[in-house]
């Protein structure tokens, strides 16, 4: 196969995970994603590890098309290309750092208690030291206690190095707020398709703290299943409901930030997230009504059939 070809045609998944896997046409991509613009075989050739540039030019060869584009100006990556150096180095591809339960200035939404935060599997863990907290943690992170879960956020190595175990937990909010509104909105966070949602409700709810027939709190629960990727979210309906915007207007107005707020008021917006109230109207068609407060102010949502927030009050 020509580049040329190559250019027209898309890999099988098969044929692009051969085409990675070899070092010095990772090296390739690592140096052109380190260039500052496209790069002429020479200067590309001399930046790259390898003595031979017969093989040297044979493994650019096989990157040619669908990785890297070849203009006048040299050599350059192509989007695929990009996101293969970007996966590499958020550390999602090799590292795979622990940091072990740590007790930082956070509280717990529930009870007030302090929180503890540990990190694995590409997630921050959060815990709190005194109430029951809520459902179980991921079955990806398959040693992670239960007791006292609060719930987990996920967070790339990268975000780790470099950081304290407040520093990670914090970035962690923002970085998995930042997916939790584009998933809230029906876009997966990881391909961008359109993720298939639905949600379960449980028949025979007890409200106090974690009910014994479904193990949530809240007996509504979100889905959001990518139909292209592996991605899926599962949790509260809050899940749903973070892009409302007059959730979002419900915050602000409280001087909270709901995309990135500040050390101290973390805790605040997790309480108005986590603590709402759900009526279940209808299971079939589904009717809802979740009403978040903050002080005695409070904001009632009604989501019907289709998910959507078909009513609001205040
Ligand atoms: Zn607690
Ligand atoms: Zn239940
Ligand atoms: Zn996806």
């Amino acid at each position: 196969m020509t580049a040329a070809d190559r250019e027209r045609s898309t890999p099988s998944p098969d044929e692009a995970f051969a085409t990675l896997g070899n070092e010095t046409r990772l090296n390739i991509l690592q140096a052109l994603g380190a260039a500052d613009g496209p790069l002429a075989f020479s200067a590309l050739f001399d930046r790259v590890d390898v003595d031979d540039s017969g093989r040297f030019n044979y493994h650019l060869g096989e990157l040619v098309g669908h990785f890297v584009g070849k203009t006048d100006a040299g050599y350059e990556l192509r989007q695929a290309g990009r996101r293969v150096v970007e996966a590499v180095l958020s550390g999602a591809v090799t590292d795979a750092p622990v940091v072990e339960r740590t007790r930082i200035d956070q509280r717990c939404h529930y009870c007030g208690a302090p929180i503890e935060v540990s990190y694995r599997q590409d997630r921050v863990l959060k815990y709190c030291t005194d109430c029951p907290g809520r459902d179980h943690p991921p079955t990806s992170v398959s040693d992670a206690p239960a007791e006292g879960y609060l719930g987990s956020l996920p967070l790339p190595p990268a975000g780790v190095h470099g950081r304290t175990a407040a520093e990670v937990y914090e970035a962690a909010w923002t970085w998995a707020n930042l997916e939790f509104l584009s998933e809230a909105s029906g876009v997966c966070s990881r391909c961008s398709a359109a993720l298939d949602e639905s949600v379960t409700v449980c028949e025979d709810h007890a409200a106090a703290d974690v009910c014994a027939a479904c193990g949530n709190r809240h007996a509504v629960q979100f889905h959001a299943d990518c139909p292209n990727c592996i991605n899926d979210l599962h949790g509260p309906f809050v899940l749903k409901l973070v892009a409302n915007t007059a959730l979002l207007a419900f915050l602000t107005e409280r001087g909270l930030d709901p995309v990135a707020p500040a050390r101290a008021s973390i805790a605040a917006v997790d309480r108005v997230h986590m603590t709402y109230e759900e009526e279940v109207r209808s299971t079939a068609p589904f009717e809802a009504c979740f009403t978040f407060s903050a002080g005695d102010d409070t904001l009632s949502l009604t989501v019907g059939d289709d998910l959507q927030v078909v009513d609001v009050s205040r």
